[in-house]
């Protein structure tokens, strides 16, 4: 007889396997009809709400990124990944508190979602003393121009959500390195205009900080959009786990 619970994980694995190779033939495809490089495009499996266990499989599958977007949940998390022996590259991509920023630096490489100068500066002091890399950041931007919901502001003259500050807070800091820009589609935004957007905004960065090169965006419903908007990180969860129970 079978374990049971060796049966279940054949099984999940099965179907980890086959739901990573449609979305990783959704990026080739990408990829091809944009006439980019598939080594441009970094695939982020989104494992929020579902356990270690399927960060584990996933990994073991080949899939070397894997994002969360809460720290309460991702905390333990990355702990249990770790003491499988598992090495990944954690992407933290959700909103951030202030006061998750030392626990966060803890186990994240890249935070794509700073957005306020003063989280800059939080983050900054957290990962200058709780690790001895510099962490990677990317600015969360608002497509929409709407503080409200989220992300840094281009052009905005308010001092703490302006991109050109967040960006330059992000920059000036020892401890963390500018890698690029982050988006969400707004909701009832078309994927091509929010994905245009931002890569004007993205280009507009560029002249300061010429190696602020990454664009992360586009998500299970988007990617091919993003993709050929010059996206070079897509973060996938549903595609690649299945539905969440609740949305988030
Ligand atoms: C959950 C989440 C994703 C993944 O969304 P899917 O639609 O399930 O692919 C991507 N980015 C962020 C910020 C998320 O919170």
């Amino acid at each position: 007889m079978t374990d049971p619970s060796v049966a279940a994980s054949t099984e999940r694995r099965a179907q980890l396997a086959g739901s990573l190779a449609r979305v990783r033939s959704r990026i080739v495809a990408a990829c091809a009809a944009a006439d980019r490089d598939r080594t441009g495009v970094t695939m982020i499996a989104v494992t929020k709400t579902y356990p270690a266990s399927d960060a584990v499989l996933l990994a073991g599958l080949g899939v070397a990124d894997l994002g969360e977007n809460r720290d309460q949940e991702a905390a333990g998390k990355a702990a249990e990944v770790a003491a499988a022996g598992v090495d990944v590259r954690w992407h933290f991509v959700g909103q951030l508190q202030r006061n998750k920023c030392r626990s966060v630096v803890g186990y994240a490489d890249v935070v794509h979602s700073v957005d306020s100068v003063r989280l800059a500066t939080a983050l900054g002091a957290a990962a200058e003393r709780g690790r001895d890399r510099v962490l990677d950041v990317l600015v969360q931007v608002s497509v929409d121009g709407d503080p409200a919901r989220g992300g840094a502001v281009a052009g905005s003259a308010d001092p703490d959500r302006g991109l050109d500050r967040v960006a330059a807070e992000v920059a000036g800091s020892g401890s963390l390195r500018l890698a690029g820009v982050m988006a969400v589609a707004p909701l009832g935004w078309e994927p091509e205009r929010a994905f245009a957007r931002l890569a004007g905004i993205a280009a507009g960065l560029r002249p300061d900080h010429p190696d602020a090169t990454a664009i992360s965006a586009g998500m299970s419903g988007d990617l091919e959009v993003a993709i050929a908007y010059g996206a070079t990180h897509v973060r996938i969860g549903s595609a690649l786990l299945g539905m969440r129970p609740t949305l988030r």
